[in-house]
């Protein structure tokens, strides 16, 4: 597999979640999984050198090395060299440069792969950023005995980030843009398309997602070129790794807790309204874990919460990091609701378990989610969800006054303030039922979205992959 982030090494989102859990999925299913990330200057592990080539980078060979490091018994190679190293972070502003550093990357782990004698029988690529190595592939592995067989996989966790800028990255390493109509103009040296095109089978991490995708409105422009592939393309609900998020044993809470204890939950909701400086209550606190993205419609909880916080006794903890408009559009309720409005703008893992473990519900009003794990998360934990119907929150969460024998949270449909609104009025009238509360968030953390059956559909998905490619080299 190669990604751009994988717990625990390198996490900016729920991409880091999935490449780190999925390894652990699919090797107890019996699987050599290894997977390849950038090394980046700030990961400081201290893994032994596998393997040093150069790798032609223009007119130069760029020097690149190979280190190794096991994380749960998953090997996880870090491969490095100047386009790499050069950067401070993970994804920056500029996407032209971040290709440079994901291009050399992708052929850089498929030169030390073979170096090292590693052949695989699949390889699997999360997003954009490493989608040249599936360029590569389809350009070169036909005169190549060691990658003739091998099949190829690409995984959309999100479909707007499709590094169109990768023009002089692709240059460099010597990759071909795309060149038929198919393909849009602007995406045509996208490393996003590019993998799309490549590949042999394709999956969105819901299958809410897989269909919407499809569509003008959530296609991002690769909608037709999708189509063409609609046969390959399946969806997969993404797991959660009950192991590291787990309520009973998480260390970060003020107190564990279990289904047969859930009273204990109280101190957490506590011990957060204490930590975050909110006023001490029994009143509903809704709860956000969010990166702050246009993407996850934050904005209406800005148009919708002054008038929910001036008519009831809730009060809002959110900690998100991002976008910095979206952040002052957020302060203005911190500044007209002091003590009833929490605001961190940071990425804070300990104080995200808290407030999964400490608020009443959590908020996702996203305007598309391919597939969202904060739900899950916040099923686990206790946390009823109130999310907006779409993607993988439209497969995970059903709303209680829907179907009240199987609803598990709550969720609208338009995305407006006032299908919003009315959910929310819905969720705080339920609310006053403690014990059919109690009831919702049973409910919640008995669900299993777990990577073994998430593992065995990849497991399907492997052997699609190298059945087509075989197929292809009989065509
Ligand atoms: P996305 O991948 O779009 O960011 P997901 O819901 O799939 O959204 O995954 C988000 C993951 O990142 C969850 O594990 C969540 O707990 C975590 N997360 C998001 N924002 C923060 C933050 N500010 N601090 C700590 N963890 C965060």
């Amino acid at each position: 597999m190669l990604a751009s982030e994988a717990t625990p090494l390198v996490k900016v989102g729920g991409l880091g979640d999935v490449v780190g859990a999925l390894p652990v999925g699919m090797r107890a299913l019996g699987h050599d999984v290894r997977v390849a990330l950038p090394h980046y200057n700030f990961v400081s592990e201290s893994p032994s050198v596998k393997s040093i080539l150069s790798v032609k980078w223009g007119r130069s060979q760029v020097e690149s090395s190979c280190t190794e490091t096991l994380v749960q018994g998953t090997p996880y190679l870090l491969i490095g060299g100047r386009p790499v190293a050069s950067s401070g972070s993970v994804y920056g502003e500029n996407a032209a440069i971040d290709a440079l550093k994901f291009v050399f990357f992708s052929l850089a782990t498929l030169h030390h792969v073979r170096a090292m004698g590693f052949q695989p029988d699949v390889v699997h690529v999360h997003d954009a950023h490493p989608g040249a190595a599936l360029r590569w592939l389809q350009e070169n592995a036909n005169e190549d005995p060691f990658w003739h067989a091998t099949g190829r996989v690409l995984t959309i966790h999100n479909l707007v980030y499709q590094y169109n800028e990768a023009a002089d990255a692709l240059a460099l390493g010597g990759i071909n843009p795309a060149v038929d109509d198919i393909v849009p103009t602007l995406a045509r040296s996208g490393l996003l398309a590019l993998a799309i095109r490549a590949s042999d089978r394709i999956n969105a991490v819901s299958p809410t997602y897989a269909k919407e995708i499809l569509t003008p409105e959530h296609g991002a422009g690769l909608h037709g070129l999708l189509s063409t592939r609609s046969g390959s393309l399946s969806g997969i609900l993404n797991g959660v790794h009950y192991d590291e998020w787990d309520p009973a044993k998480d260390v970060m809470l003020a107190k564990n807790y279990t289904m047969d204890t859930l009273s204990d939950r109280e101190d957490n909701k506590y011990a957060l309204q204490q930590e975050v400086g909110l006023r001490i209550g029994q009143g509903p606190l809704l709860g956000v874990v969010s990166r702050l993205d246009h993407q996850k419609g934050l904005d209406l909880l800005v148009q919708v919460l002054p008038a929910l916080l001036r008519r009831s006794e809730s009060a809002l903890v959110l900690l998100g990091s991002g976008d910095g408009s979206i952040q002052a559009e957020l302060q203005q309720l911190a500044v007209e609701f002091p003590d009833r409005v929490a605001l961190s703008f940071r990425f804070d893992e300990r104080l995200a378990r808290r407030i999964y473990a400490g608020a009443d519900m959590l908020l996702v009003p996203s305007r598309y989610e391919p597939c969202g794990l904060v739900q899950m998360i916040a099923l686990r934990y206790g946390a009823v969800p109130l999310v907006r119907a779409t993607g993988g929150l439209r497969d995970t969460v059903k709303d209680y006054d829907v179907d009240p024998a199987a609803g598990n949270g709550f969720v609208f449909n338009a995305f407006n303030p006032e299908a919003l609104s009315s959910a929310l009025e819905r969720a705080l009238h339920r609310f006053e039922d403690q014990s059919l509360w109690r009831g919702l968030q049973l409910r919640g953390m008995e669900l299993e979205f777990s990577w073994t059956a998430a593992g065995r559909a990849y497991e399907a998905l492997y052997m699609q992959a190298m059945i087509d490619r075989s197929g292809q080299d009989a065509g």
